[in-house]
């Protein structure tokens, strides 16, 4: 199957979606609807530059508002559906969960339960070439020690509110495809870094934190161990596997850049001494460690290698090439993160700090 034509793609005013729907209106050249809530995540300035493009178009709505999910199907009349509506913030979950199990959750379910109306009404041709294309992430998985990784058969283990909420998703995508034959894919991802992640995440947290010389708040002794993905890696893995994947498959999508935190936070304060020195002291004075988050998981690592093998995909940013761009993007692009620091005051600069 090739890339579907008409793609409705959820959360695509996030930090991860946006870059798919870029990827998909500017290099793929599909008809793209986003359907995004616009919580405090979702940003229209992330869309930016794609208004009034022949194949975009955006409406605010919810996941857990059936009607409307039926309505923007008959609309829309999609070919493939990417979902990546989520509450996705661990530090949040572990505050409050429940808006993590409506959305993921339910929100989930509601979706897939419109795709599936919608899928049953197609003509033959086009439901065998329907796709509904869930994105999930590692975390499902659980937790691992200095070796191994997770491959797309390690065991469901998810260890906080968010990775539990997710991996149900998971689960309920798995359940429509074996129940009802909705032709569904996942894929699980490590930790994305990289333009237009907002700022309670560990990598924009430092950078913008950094600029403006205040303490860079580092989990425990910063020892957990992520590996790490440039999104736009991430947009272009998304593409392929919805164009090439195998229905009922899943498939995970890593960077081959294990770090621990501390290591993360060190490299972004050496780029950061680069591109916008102090005027005194170096970034890496700046580091404070705090008190470690609630059941921390210490390390995530994922083997990647079905897709490689399958479909040919390798990031192609190294890490550090990634983090240099990635910096250089905030700031380069103060007006899209400062706002939100300011609305977000507090929760964004809690002094969080450690995704995943
Ligand atoms: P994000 O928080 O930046 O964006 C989520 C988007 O979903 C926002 O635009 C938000 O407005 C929207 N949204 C939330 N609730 C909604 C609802 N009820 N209805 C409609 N829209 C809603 O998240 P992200 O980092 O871009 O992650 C996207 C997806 O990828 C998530 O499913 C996440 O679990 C998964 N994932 C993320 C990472 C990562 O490192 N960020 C890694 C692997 C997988």
């Amino acid at each position: 199957m090739g890339t579907p034509r008409r793609i409705l793609v959820t959360g695509g005013a996030g930090f991860i979606g946006s870059a798919v729907v870029h990827h998909l209106v500017d290099e793929v050249g599909a008809d793209v609807l986003v359907i995004d809530k616009l919580t405090y995540a979702g940003n229209l300035a992330s869309l930016g530059g794609l208004d009034g493009r022949p194949g975009y178009r955006f409406v605010q709505a919810d996941i857990c508002d059936a009607p409307r999910m039926a309505t923007l199907f008959t609309a829309f009349d999609p070919d493939a559906v990417m979902h990546l509506a989520a509450e996705s913030h661990v530090d949040r979950s572990i505050d409050g969960p429940m808006a993590f199990i409506e959305t993921n959750v339910v929100g989930t379910c509601t979706l897939l339960q419109a795709a599936l109306a919608h899928w049953r009404a197609l003509p033959t041709e086009r439901a065998a070439a329907f796709r509904f294309h869930h994105v999930s992430t590692d975390e499902v998985y659980g937790a691992l020690g200095e070796d191994g990784q997770f491959t797309e058969t390690t065991p469901y283990d998810p260890r906080s509110p968010y990775s539990a909420s997710k991996a149900a998703s998971d689960h309920l995508v798995s359940a429509f495809g074996h129940t009802y034959g909705l032709p569904v894919i996942i894929s699980n991802c490590s930790n994305n870094y990289g333009p237009r992640q907002f700022p309670e995440k560990l990598i924009p947290l430092m950078i913008i934190k950094g600029l403006a010389g205040e303490p860079l708040p580092v989990y425990g002794e910063g020892r957990n161990v992520r590996d790490w993905l440039y999104v736009e890696d991430h947009a272009r893995a998304l593409a392929l596997i919805l164009a090439r994947g195998r229905v009922g498959e899943t498939y995970n999508v890593g960077g081959a850049a294990e770090r621990r935190n501390i290591d993360v936070v060190r490299t972004l304060c050496a780029v950061l001494d680069d591109l916008a020195p102090r005027p005194s002291g170096r970034h890496a004075d700046l580091i404070a460690f705090v008190r470690d988050r609630p059941g921390h998981d210490y390390r995530y690592a994922i083997d990647f290698s079905k897709l490689e093998r399958e479909l040919g995909w390798r990031p192609q940013e190294s890490f550090e090439s990634g983090i240099a761009r990635t910096v250089q993007w905030y700031l380069d692009n103060r007006a899209w993160w400062e706002p939100l620091v300011r609305t977000h005051d507090a929760a964004a600069r809690r002094g969080l700090a450690g995704v995943g």
